[in-house]
C-alpha cells in the first residue's frame, strides 16, 4: 500500500504542474510545454488516484479506462481543427455527466456515514454537484448540437421563458430544502431525481435560447460550469486534486467567459437572457441601396496583390473549413519576401472557438509577431492597400456599427472597409454563422473572389510574380 503522504504530494505536484499548464497556455509561444505539463500532470494524477486505498477492486477501473482511453484516443486524433469546438463541447457534457452520476452514488453509497452537520454539508455538496452537473451536461450536448449543425443556430425562446426558469429554480430550491430534511433514502432520491430532472430541462432551456453571436460566451461558460461540476465532485468524493482542477478550469472559463463577453460588448446576463443574433436579415442588409456585391477574378486579384505595399488578412472559420492556413503562410511567405508588409487581424470570436485562428495559423508557422488582435491593428486599417477576408464574416460585418437596430448591434467588428481595397475570399454570399447579411460585400471598395479558400489562395500564389 502507497502512503497516504505520498498520494497526497502527488497530487500537489499535479496541482502545480496544471497551474503551469494554464500559465503556459496563455502564450502562443509556451503553450505546446504548457501542454506537455498539463498532460505529465493528469498522469501523475491518475497514477496517485489509482493507489488510493479506498479501491477494492481494479477490475472496474481498468477496463473502463482501457476503453475510455481508448475511444479517447481515436477521435482526438481523428478530429479535424474544425470540429474541435464539437468535441469540446461534448467533453464539457461527460463532466456534467460524471458529476450527475458521482452525485447519486455518493448519495446512495452515504446512507449512515455522516451525522449531524457534516451530513448537511456533505449533502448540499451532492444537491449543487447534481445540480450544475445536470446543466452542464444538456447545455453541452446542445452546445454540440448547434455546432455541429442539426440544432438551429438560432435562439429558440418559449412564451415566458423568464418565468418558466424562475419556477424551475423556486421548485430547486424547494425540493433543495427537502432533500435536506428527508428522513430516508427513497424520500431524499425522489426529491435529487425531480431536481436532476428540472436542472436537465434548464440546461436544453437556457443554450436553446442563445444566439448563434452569442455562442463562444456560452461555450465559454459551459467550460466554466464543467470545472465547477468537478470541483463538486471533488468536494463529494474527498478529493482534493479534483477540488483544485474544477476550481482552476472553473474560474479560468469565468474569465474566458468575460473576455469574451467583452469582444462582444454583451453583458454576461443579457447573453444568458438569450436570443442575440436571431433575426436572419438585418435592416440595413435589406436597404435595396446597397447596390450589388462585385466579382473579382484569380487574375484581376493577382495583379491587385502584385501592386500594393501593406495587406491585412482577416481570417475567420471559412479558413478552417478550407484548411487553407498553410497555403496562407506560403502566400504571406511570397508577399513578405517581396517587401509587402503582410499583418493579420484576429478577431477574439473569429472560429469556433477561442483561440481557433491563433491555433491555425501556428501550426501553419506564420509567426507570431505578425499576428495581432484586432485592436492593436485597427487603426492602421485606412493606411493599409488590401484586407484580404479569408473565410470570415460576422466579425467583418459593419452592420454591427451602421445598423443601431440590427441583431448584432454593438459587437466590436474588425473594420476592413476602411482600408483602401477589400477582397473577400468566400464561396458564396451566404451569411455568417449569427445567420446576419453583411453590407460589407456591397461597399463600393469591396470586391468578392468566389471559392474555396485554399484553391484561392493556391491560384492568387500562381499569380505572384
Ligand atoms: P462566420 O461563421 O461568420 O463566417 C464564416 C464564412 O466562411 C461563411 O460566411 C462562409 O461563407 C465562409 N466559408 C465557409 N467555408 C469556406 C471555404 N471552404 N472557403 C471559403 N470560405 C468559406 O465566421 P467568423 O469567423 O467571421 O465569425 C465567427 C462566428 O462564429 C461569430 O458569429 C461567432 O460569434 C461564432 N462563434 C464563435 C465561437 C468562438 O469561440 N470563436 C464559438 C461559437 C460561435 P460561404 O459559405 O459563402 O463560403
Amino acid at each position: 500500500m502507497v502512503h497516504q503522504g505520498v498520494i497526497t504530494a502527488a497530487y500537489i505536484v499535479a496541482s502545480i504542474l496544471f497551474i503551469l499548464s494554464l500559465g503556459g497556455l496563455s502564450h502562443q509561444e509556451s503553450a505546446r510545454r504548457g501542454n506537455l505539463f498539463g498532460m505529465i500532470g493528469m498522469a501523475i494524477a491518475i497514477v496517485a488516484t489509482a493507489f488510493n486505498d479506498n479501491i477494492e477492486s481494479y477490475v472496474y477501473i481498468l477496463i473502463p479506462m482501457l476503453v475510455g482511453g481508448a475511444v479517447g484516443a481515436w477521435r482526438a486524433s481523428r478530429v479535424q481543427m474544425t470540429q474541435m469546438p464539437e468535441l469540446v463541447a461534448l467533453l464539457h457534457s461527460f463532466v456534467g455527466l460524471a458529476a450527475v452520476l458521482v452525485g447519486f452514488s455518493s448519495y446512495l453509497g452515504s446512507e449512515g456515514l455522516f451525522s449531524g452537520a457534516e451530513k448537511v454539508v456533505h449533502e448540499v455538496e451532492i444537491y449543487l454537484g447534481i445540480l450544475i452537473g445536470a446543466v452542464t451536461f444538456t447545455g453541452s450536448v446542445i452546445a454540440f448540437g448547434k455546432l455541429q449543425g442539426f440544432i438551429t443556430s438560432r435562439p429558440i425562446m418559449l412564451p415566458g421563458r423568464h418565468w418558466v426558469n424562475l419556477a424551475g429554480l423556486l421548485v430547486c430550491i424547494w425540493y433543495g430544502y427537502e432533500f435536506l430534511q428527508a428522513d430516508s433514502i427513497s424520500y431524499g432520491m425522489i426529491a435529487l431525481m425531480i431536481m436532476t430532472a428540472i436542472a436537465l430541462l434548464f440546461g436544453i432551456h437556457m443554450v436553446v435560447a442563445i444566439g448563434g453571436a452569442d455562442m463562444p460566451v456560452v461555450i465559454s461558460m459551459l467550460n466554466s460550469y464543467s470545472g465547477w461540476a468537478a470541483a463538486a465532485t471533488g468536494f463529494m468524493l474527498s478529493n482534493d486534486l479534483l477540488i483544485v482542477t474544477g476550481a482552476l478550469v472553473g474560474s479560468s472559463g469565468a474569465i474566458l467567459s468575460y473576455i469574451m463577453c467583452r469582444a462582444m460588448n454583451r453583458k454576461f446576463i443579457s447573453v444568458i437572457m438569450g436570443g442575440f443574433g436571431g433575426q436572419s436579415v438585418s435592416s440595413a442588409a435589406t436597404d435595396a441601396s446597397q447596390g450589388t456585391a462585385v466579382g473579382i477574378s484569380l487574375d484581376e486579384c493577382g495583379a491587385a496583390l502584385n501592386n500594393i505595399d501593406s495587406l491585412v488578412i482577416v481570417p475567420g472559420y471559412g479558413m478552417a473549413v478550407a484548411h487553407a492556413q498553410h497555403a496562407v503562410y506560403e502566400l504571406t511567405r511570397r508577399l513578405r519576401e517581396k517587401g509587402v508588409n503582410v499583418r493579420f487581424a484576429i478577431h477574439p470570436v473569429a472560429g469556433r472557438m477561442p483561440g481557433h485562428m491563433n491555433v491555425l495559423l501556428a501550426e501553419a508557422r506564420v509567426p507570431y509577431d505578425i499576428v495581432l488582435e484586432m485592436d492593436e491593428i485597427q487603426e492602421d486599417l485606412p493606411d493599409t492597400d488590401m484586407v484580404m477576408v479569408i473565410g470570415a464574416n460576422d466579425i467583418v460585418n459593419p452592420s454591427a456599427i451602421e445598423d443601431p437596430e440590427g441583431p448584432i448591434a454593438g459587437m466590436p467588428v474588425i473594420e476592413a472597409w476602411n482600408a483602401r481595397e477589400v477582397v473577400v475570399l468566400k464561396r458564396s454570399m451566404a451569411s455568417g454563422y449569427a445567420g446576419v447579411e453583411n453590407p460589407l460585400f456591397f461597399k463600393p471598395n469591396t470586391k468578392m473572389l468566389f471559392g474555396d479558400a485554399r484553391d484561392s489562395i493556391e491560384g492568387l500564389i500562381a499569380h505572384l510574380m
